[in-house]
């Protein structure tokens, strides 16, 4: 959604804006985060996504003020917080539950931030045991960590990264180190914690699935440049470009008359080769993967139809039902095409700007007029 359409009163408030973020390492280097734009609306969750190394955790640092801006500014509800210490920005980080001290309960782990400023032991107590109740931990309050199950120590986390009021709680990859089946769990608590809180979560991840499972706004990141704003469903549905069709999986790209395009694979239609009347490309199952609700079929297209699409290797996703009203088996010729209303055209993909020379004037940021960033509402 782009701001530009909206009347200015109906403009969300927002949390947090980011103009023309910059974080270059080294010298000589490409910059880690390169002159990125966002603007993250005020009580929504919003994910940063991206593959290993793409500037996620780099970008989450700069807001909470763990590492220095190389250019550019970062708001929170209009103050500018870019040279502010961590401490004095409004903005809290979550980390992960093992890093939770073990000697100490978990009130006093909650309460830890507070004793180094130098809240007395009551009001500290009174206020870590308040957001452990809130938590639903009031009962395990002066259990330490070892003796917690690793859902209770990740609320533990959370109401030690509560403490201190933040606007903007800050998670970096926090569901990573749990098992499969508590990662699902906890990502529900996470996502319930913060409707409930009413506070703006930005949660840094690699993962397509978490970020759609828990993301208002998704923020797909790719060498340091942001590729795409939008809802999961946006995302999903309509990839802005290659990378993020590839990215988010679930996709073939291809090429067609109107240059490339994304389908899903449960959009692609699939005929035995020999039925009358099939037409679209050549291809030959490789592999038939069952996984429950769907069966995923593994392609190779047939040469001149590889030509012709752009690509070897294509995947349809087929509902149990229609697969078993009509298997097909690896090595079985087939014929894949596609309903037009389908196909997502793909753009070109975010281009790096010019370099910031180090000894350019300084450049005024740009405005919201020059430039509308995302708006991550
Ligand atoms: P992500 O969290 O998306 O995996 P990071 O933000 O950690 O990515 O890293 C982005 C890029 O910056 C990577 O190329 C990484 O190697 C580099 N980088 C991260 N931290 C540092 C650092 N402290 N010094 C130098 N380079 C770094
Ligand atoms: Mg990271």
């Amino acid at each position: 959604m782009s701001c530009g359409v909206l009347p200015m009163h109906a403009a969300p408030d927002i949390a947090v804006e980011i103009v023309a973020l910059t974080k270059q390492y080294a010298l000589g280097m490409a910059p880690a985060v390169d002159q990125i734009n966002l603007r993250i609306a005020s009580g929504s969750y919003c994910c940063l996504l991206g593959p290993s190394g793409c500037g996620k955790s780099t970008t989450l640092r700069m807001i909470a003020g763990h590492e220095s801006v190389t250019h550019g500014d970062i708001l929170l509800h209009n103050r500018n917080i870019t040279r502010l210490p961590a401490a004095a920005r409004g903005t809290a980080m979550m980390f992960q539950s093992f890093a939770l001290f073990p000697h100490l309960s978990a009130l006093d782990n909650v309460a830890f931030s507070l004793k180094m400023k130098g809240v007395h032991k009551a009001e500290r107590h009174r206020r870590a045991a308040a957001l452990l109740e809130r938590v639903a931990m009031g009962h395990l309050a002066q259990r330490k960590p070892g003796a917690l199950s690793g859902g209770q120590q990740q609320r533990v986390a959370l109401a030690r990264a509560l403490i201190t009021e933040p606007k903007v709680l800050l998670l970096d990859e926090p569901l990573s180190a749990l098992d499969p089946f508590l990662r699902v769990q906890m990502r529900a608590e996470l996502r319930r914690w913060q409707k409930e809180l009413g506070l703006t979560f930005i949660h840094v991840t690699h993962s397509q699935e978490e970020a759609m499972a828990l993301a208002d706004t998704m923020v797909v990141m790719n060498q340091g440049l942001i590729e795409q704003v939008g809802s999961p469903h946006q995302v999903y549905n309509f990839p802005a470009n290659e990378f993020v069709a590839r990215f988010m999986g679930g996709h073939n790209v291809l090429r067609s008359g109107a240059g490339l395009v994304a389908v899903r694979n449960d959009h692609m239609r699939i005929a035995p080769a020999q039925d009358a009347g099939a037409s679209g490309l050549a291809a030959r199952i490789t592999d038939v993967e069952y996984q429950g609700t769907y069966v995923l079929l593994g392609l190779r297209l047939d040469d001149g139809a590889d030509e012709a699409s752009g690509m070897k290797q294509v995947a349809v996703l087929l509902h149990e039902a229609d697969y078993l009203a009509r298997p097909f088996e690896p090595g079985q010729p087939v014929q894949l095409s596609w309903d037009e209303s389908h196909a997502r055209a793909l753009g070109t993909g975010a281009q790096r700007q010019a370099a910031q020379q180090p000894k350019a004037e300084p450049q005024p940021p740009r405005t919201r007029r020059d430039e509308p960033a995302p708006v991550a509402a």
